[in-house]
C-alpha cells in the first residue's frame, strides 16, 4: 500500500456501538491517521472544543445523550472547516436534507466496507487546494 493521504490526519470516530467502533478503528489504523474516539454526541462536541487539531469527524447518527444531527450542528458552529462525515443506517437516507442542514459534508451508509471508507475519507482531503 502506498502512503495514505490520511496519514497523520486527526480523525474523531463517534460511535456508541463498541463492535462498530473497533471495526472502524481497525480499518483506519492501516492509514496511519491519528484516531480519537467518542461514544456519544456530547462527548464529540467536547473533543472538538478541546482539540483544534481535529481534521475530520466520522459521526454516527443514532447516538445516546445527543444525536448525530445535533452534535454535528454544534461542531459546525465551533469549527467551520472541519470535515464532517455521517455514518448512517439506510433508513435515515430519506433524511438527507436534515443531514446537510446539520452541517454534514458527506455520508456513508452502513454497513461500511473498508475500501469504501478509506476512499470516501481520502476524497475529502484530496479536495484541499494545497495538497
Ligand atoms: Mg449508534
Amino acid at each position: 500500500m502506498h502512503e495514505s493521504i490520511l496519514k497523520g490526519k486527526k480523525i474523531l470516530i463517534v460511535e456508541d456501538d463498541l463492535s462498530s467502533r473497533l471495526y472502524l478503528n481497525k480499518i483506519l489504523e492501516k492509514t496511519e491517521a491519528i484516531l480519537l474516539n467518542a461514544g456519544d454526541g456530547r462527548e464529540a462536541v467536547e473533543f472538538v472544543e478541546n482539540d483544534p487539531g481535529i481534521d475530520m469527524v466520522l459521526m454516527d447518527i443514532q447516538l445516546p445523550v445527543m444525536d448525530g444531527y445535533t452534535s454535528a450542528r454544534k461542531i459546525r458552529e465551533l469549527r467551520r472547516e472541519v470535515k464532517l462525515i455521517a455514518q448512517t443506517a439506510y433508513s435515515f437516507t430519506g433524511d438527507m436534507e436534515n443531514m446537510y442542514e446539520s452541517g454534514f459534508d458527506d455520508f456513508l451508509i452502513k454497513p461500511i466496507y473498508s475500501k469504501q471508507l478509506i476512499e470516501k475519507l481520502s476524497s475529502w482531503f484530496n479536495r484541499d487546494p494545497d495538497i
